[in-house]
């Protein structure tokens, strides 16, 4: 069986807004990011649809940490005994160790909201995790899974190329996708949400996967792309406007504090303006609602940046500062 089968996980209770994806290979299966807890019981019937039981399940592969990818993976674990994590190197030591993952996230959403979205969170035994390098290969069946690290996201991401279906899994390296919003044509923009949006590197990560020619990408969010030139142009033009967004909030008078502020009504502009291109998506509510979070997340993340370029400029300054005054 070549084909993806693509899981609807009903995200913070939405449709179509983040998937895992499962590959039958023989009498074995993977998946391809697990969400959260809540999406364990329709991942599981997926594997059973599929003909398919727990102990059948080889391999759990997580794209990279973030919660709505990597949520699930200790109880999937826990449930399918025989399945071994894939992880990039830098994602491993968090799911093997979840207490900074889970502390960083439960300082951002509150200790009860966190139990509400992503439940209890325990960590993997070190030997069901296997750490994958930049362009290392896995032969399982009659299938090579090629894992291609993918910064400029998250700099613990990777994407994996299937020899069999074609297809390349993108997790958040080839932007957000959503099918409610393809009613016009294609639609895509980049995650730049925090804490290591890096534009330059996830251009790169674009090109990189254009440049395999796959036949599709399965972006986590959500399901198949097929025009892949033409979402990598969308791609590109907005991580130019990030970057630009970047560089402007770094130099606006805003104070840290209130760099949000600078930059969500900047980047709304922006949407509206894509959206104005595409017909009626901008003038439709249904649409800002579905991008709401989006857009809260990627203000956030290009704020996170600029923060940093402040600092760095200030320790430079400072640095040039102290040369100057001992004269050395
Ligand atoms: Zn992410």
């Amino acid at each position: 069986m070549n084909e993806v089968i693509t899981i609807d996980c009903y995200y913070l209770d939405r449709p179509e807004f983040a998937a895992a994806y499962l590959l039958v290979e023989g009498d074995e299966a993977a998946f391809i990011d697990n969400n959260t807890n809540h999406a364990v019981p329709r991942m599981l019937a997926a594997l059973e649809s599929a003909g398919l039981r727990p102990e059948q399940l080889r391999y759990l592969i997580v794209t990279h940490v973030h919660l709505d990818h990597s949520g699930g993976t200790s109880a999937l674990a826990r449930l399918c005994p025989e399945a071994t994590v894939l992880a990039h190197p830098r994602a491993a030591p968090h799911i093997v160790d979840p207490g900074d993952l889970v502390a960083s996230a439960s300082l951002v959403y509150g200790a009860e909201e966190f139990e509400r979205l992503y439940g209890t969170i325990e960590p993997v035994p070190e030997d069901r995790v296997r750490i994958m390098g930049d362009d290392e290969v896995l032969s399982w069946g009659r299938r090579r899974l090629t894992f291609l690290h993918t910064r400029g996201h998250a700099n613990h991401h990777f994407c994996i190329a299937d020899d069999r279906s074609g297809a390349v899994f993108t997790g958040d390296a080839f932007g957000l996708h959503y099918p409610a919003l393809q009613t016009h044509g294609p639609f895509a923009f980049p995650s730049t949400s925090p804490t290591a949006f890096d534009a330059e590197l996830a251009r790169q990560a674009v090109h990189r996967l254009v440049d395999l020619t796959p036949s599709r990408l399965y972006p986590t969010h959500f399901g198949a792309v097929g025009d892949i030139e033409n979402t990598a142009g969308q791609l590109i033009r907005h991580l130019d406007f990030a970057e630009r967004l970047v560089a402007d909030a770094e130099a606006s008078s805003f104070s840290d504090d209130e760099l949000e502020n600078y930059i969500r009504p900047r980047l709304e502009d922006f949407f509206a303006g894509l959206l104005n291109g595409h017909g009626a998506l901008a003038a439709d509510p249904d649409t800002w609602t579905l991008l709401d979070l989006d857009i809260d997340l990627n203000a956030q993340g290009i704020a996170v940046v600029a923060r940093k370029r402040r600092k760095k400029a200030r320790e430079s300054g400072l640095r040039t500062q102290t040369r100057q005054d001992t004269g050395s």
